[in-house]
């Protein structure tokens, strides 16, 4: 109590960050990310923000985009079979720099864009990376196992969709499942649009 008091006995005067008029006790203000601002400027700050949300979706380069998103999931792709193939053990949560991956690559060759489509789009590229370098890793420990038994066997790298389901379905587990979420949220949490404040 005694502290509130003492400051009700020295008034600060208020003025607005962006014109510095003074803001008498009666007039409209609005405390923003930038400051306590006049009405006319809080008006101004808020079309302006607006007209940011609204560019960041506006003439995206989709195919650039899907370009980046292709490149940063492959990316990621060849890191996790690296490592794993490298280190001969699953590490799944390095399969979240898939989603890292594809979300920065569609951003960055669409010209730091973001939207609802740029969105979609990464999750699918993120989706389809995560299955396929799965596929990679098991097809390397399936041969490796197979060759310890005396048989040299290939797998294709473009297995015809039975052979991916089964390859893919070998050792599926709840982990996997976490990582796939992971990757899929970041590379739809990287491509949003930003909201701003
Ligand atoms: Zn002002």
């Amino acid at each position: 109590m005694q502290s509130s008091a003492e400051r009700v006995q020295v008034p600060e005067e208020t003025t607005c960050t962006r014109c510095g008029s003074v803001l008498s006790e009666s007039q409209d203000r609005e405390t923003t990310t930038e400051g306590i601002l006049c009405r006319p400027c809080s008006n101004n700050r808020r079309s302006e923000l607006q007209r940011l949300v609204e560019e960041q979706s506006w003439d995206v380069n989709y195919p650039m985009a899907l370009l980046g998103a292709l490149l940063g999931g492959a990316t990621g792709v060849l890191a996790w079979w690296c490592i794993t193939v490298w280190s001969n053990f699953a590490f799944g949560a390095v399969a979240i720099l898939i989603g890292l991956a594809v979300g920065k690559g569609a951003t960055f060759l669409a010209g730091d864009k973001r939207s609802r489509g740029l969105q979609v789009m990464s999750l699918g590229v993120a989706g389809t990376a995560y299955f396929y370098a799965t596929y990679l890793v098991n097809r390397t420990f399936v041969q490796q196992a197979l060759a310890k038994g005396g048989r040299e066997v290939a797998l294709s790298f473009l297995p015809n969709p039975v052979l991916f389901y089964r390859v893919v379905s070998l050792n599926l587990d709840v982990l996997d499942v976490l990582f796939l979420g992971i990757v899929l949220y970041e590379a739809w949490k990287l491509t949003a649009p930003r909201q701003l404040r």
